[in-house]
């Protein structure tokens, strides 16, 4: 499975370090857990990203799901590697947080006291009903792939590497993701 749209742009490791250093640090990274054994299934391995809007969303529910891009489009993976999004149990270090939302199934951070916006639920922002807690990695790591952010106005996980914003829920559409205040964040594929 290629990957190859989904890879960086020629922006170099410093260039990450920047954006993750630019403007106030709003996410913490988690305490190190104390977790001794990882269960394999503390891995959830089949996440996609879309090559429209650039998040990173669930597919594992066997239905299509409408993308931020605008009314009529549905997220689109072509090119995507399938990522592995660790939970709770996992002991990598991760910022925990994050939660898959059932309404428009993207992976989101909890961890702000608000919602963000959904593609779905607009406004009323995401959902954590049914979620795991995951965990992602932030700073430069040896995971697959770093280069991925979150964006402080839908709350989601996004790929900031391809020389686009994307397009963001926020206030119902129109808008690119937004890096600001974000750490980078790295993920793994299978
Ligand atoms: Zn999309
Ligand atoms: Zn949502
Ligand atoms: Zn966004």
């Amino acid at each position: 499975m290629s990957n190859e749209s989904n890879q960086r742009t020629g922006l170099s490791r410093r260039a990450l370090l920047g954006a993750g250093a630019s403007g106030a640090v709003i996410l913490t990274t988690a305490a190190l857990s104390v977790t001794t054994a990882t269960p394999a299934s503390a891995s959830q391995s089949g996440w996609l990203w879309c090559n429209q809007c650039q998040s990173l969303w669930w597919p594992g529910n066997g239905f299509q799901v409408r993308c931020p891009k605008g009314p009529g489009w549905l997220h689109n993976s072509t090119g995507s590697g399938r990522y592995v999004v660790n939970d709770e149990r996992s002991n990598d270090g991760g910022q925990s947080g994050w939660r898959w939302c059932a309404y428009c199934q993207a992976l989101w951070f909890a961890g702000n006291g608000d919602r963000g916006y959904c593609t779905i639920n607009g406004a009323g922002g995401h959902t954590s009903a049914g979620s795991r807690n995951y965990r992602v990695v932030q700073g430069l790591t040896t995971s697959d792939q770093d280069g991925w952010a979150w964006c402080r106005q839908c709350d989601g996980l996004w790929y900031f590497l391809n020389g686009t914003g994307g397009y963001c829920a926020f206030q119902g559409g129109g808008f690119s993701h937004s890096i600001l205040g974000s750490g980078g964040y790295a993920l793994n594929q299978n």
